[in-house]
């Protein structure tokens, strides 16, 4: 049957929409894919492990497929089981959510082999941005401003040393195929770098069997900013504001903002056209992320994410544009159903990510939430699959659920932020709740006055009870 949008429809459109979306994820991104499937009128298949069974994404899709056991390498990351899936329900589209296989060039490029479209960037854009230094590069050409340091792998302490004498220290050595912040190492002095650069080496390849590492000048107090964008691959793309994402506990984010307190209006004005144009004229398609470093008010990017991102609904809330939904279209080949004139900004939006962790120590909290009662109201969206009597399982991620609160103003942001986290119940497990009660409560976070190791400095002074 064809289908066709109904926003397509309504602007007299009359594009073809997929059949059948199989959705390679789960979790809260599974129901938010869900989510958009549904409002497309298009029909959705989940995928599951033997221990995702019960989970809200199975329940809530047209049709499940189970594909293997929990490990995700036999599971979520096991490309011939979810091909197997695809066939079986004659699925013709795969939206990868973010993790597992999003960012997997190789497995874009299989599923076009078996006509079978990857809801996502083109394979080669995937495939750039996952190299860190090749991004980097093309930043740079792009007129993207980027981070001082090596102009590509530095291949031996001496080489290092001479690039240091050249930037200054501290130092950052970071890994070419990094991600999550692992294989990334300071060095304060002269001294330091050769064991940094070792630690570094040895810990990118253990994580990413590839041990190429770069420098860059390490900065000591900017603010994570990172800029959206959505592109259709046709030559369109804009740029929907920014997030900040300052707030983190071992480069993980936890708390994320739009707008930024940092920034005004034609600062992010800069940065985001300047972005933009850089999409357009790599004709990048799908939803993305450039993620920045800002400090006394220069940006210096540092990555490019080509997925949807954890924290995507703090942009939705203020700009009212469904990414989800637009990364479906356009991956249909429909154009972007709007200019950079039409993106308006409303208002400020606060995500907090509730993870299944001890709030002090962050120790995993698996098991059976026994009570949960999501807050509600003016605002207030929660993205999760959370039930009362939902196991969580000890096997993929710690996030329970986002809570995402839209205000007019900061300040509305904040309090609706502090009212909605004392209404949130979550019993049987322990969660980052009380870290997120505390921090609504805390100048610095009241007055937006923070850096990306403001919220480790708060943590290593006691200042929140388990
Ligand atoms: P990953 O891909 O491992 O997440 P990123 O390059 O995105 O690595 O960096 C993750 C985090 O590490 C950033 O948000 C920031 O907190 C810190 N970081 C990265 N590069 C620098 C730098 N040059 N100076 C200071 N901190 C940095």
């Amino acid at each position: 049957m064809l289908r066709i949008a109904p926003q397509d429809e309504a602007r007299g459109l009359g594009k073809i929409m997929f059949d059948k979306i199989l959705i390679a994820n789960r979790g809260e991104i599974a129901l938010r894919v869900l989510r958009a499937c549904k409002e497309l009128g298009i029909p959705t298949v989940a995928v599951h492990s033997t221990a995702d069974a019960d989970a809200m994404h199975v329940r809530l899709a047209d049709e499940s497929v189970c594909i293997g056991p929990p490990p995700a390498r036999e599971s979520y990351l096991n490309i011939p089981s979810l091909l197997a899936a695809c066939e079986i329900t004659c699925a013709d589209a795969v939206h990868p959510g973010y993790g597992f296989l999003s960012e997997n060039a190789r497995f874009a490029e299989i599923l076009a082999e078996h006509n079978i479209t990857f809801i996502g960037p083109k394979p080669e854009h995937i495939r750039l941005m996952g190299d860190k230094i090749e991004a980097k590069r093309t930043a740079k050409r792009l007129g993207i401003p980027v981070v001082p340091g090596s102009d590509g792998a530095v291949s031996s302490n001496a080489e290092a040393s001479a690039i240091a004498a050249e930037i200054g220290f501290p130092l950052l050595v970071k890994a070419s195929a990094g991600g999550g912040g692992r294989g990334m190492k300071i060095a304060r002095s002269a001294a330091e770098l050769p064991t940094a650069l070792a630690t570094a080496r040895s810990e990118a390849k253990a994580a990413f069997g590839d041990d190429s590492v770069y420098l860059e000048k390490y900065l000591e107090r900017p603010r994570h900013i990172e800029i959206q964008v959505l592109g259709d691959g046709r030559g369109n793309a804009v740029h929907l504001g920014e997030r900040d994402c300052s707030l983190q506990r071992r480069h993980q984010k936890l708390f994320e903002e739009s707008p930024s307190p940092a920034l005004n209006t034609a600062a992010r004005d800069k940065v985001g056209e300047t972005v933009a144009q850089a999409m357009r004229e790599l004709n990048y398609q799908s939803a993305g992320t450039v993620e920045f470093l800002y400090e006394n008010g220069a940006f210096y990017f540092i990555e490019m994410n080509t997925r949807i991102q954890v924290e995507h609904p703090v942009t939705e809330m203020i700009t009212d544009i469904d990414l989800v939904l637009e990364q479906i279209r356009v991956a249909a080949g429909a154009e972007l159903a709007m200019t950079q004139a039409d993106v308006k900004f409303h208002g400020h939006a606060i995500e907090c990510r509730l993870n299944a962790e001890n709030p002090v120590s962050f120790r995993p909290s698996p098991g059976k939430i026994l009570h949960w009662h999501p807050p509600g109201g003016p605002g207030v969206r929660v993205d999760s699959g959370a039930y009362q009597g939902y196991v969580i399982p000890p096997y993929y991620d710690s996030l329970v659920g986002k809570l995402i609160v839209h205000g007019k103003t900061r300040t509305e942001c904040l309090m609706r932020l502090k009212r909605a986290l004392d209404e949130l119940i979550v019993d049987g497990i322990e969660t980052t709740l009380p870290l997120f009660r505390a921090l609504v409560r805390e100048p610095a976070i009241i007055d937006g006055d923070y850096h990306i190791h403001w919220l480790e400095e708060f943590l290593a002074k006691g200042s929140v009870e388990g």
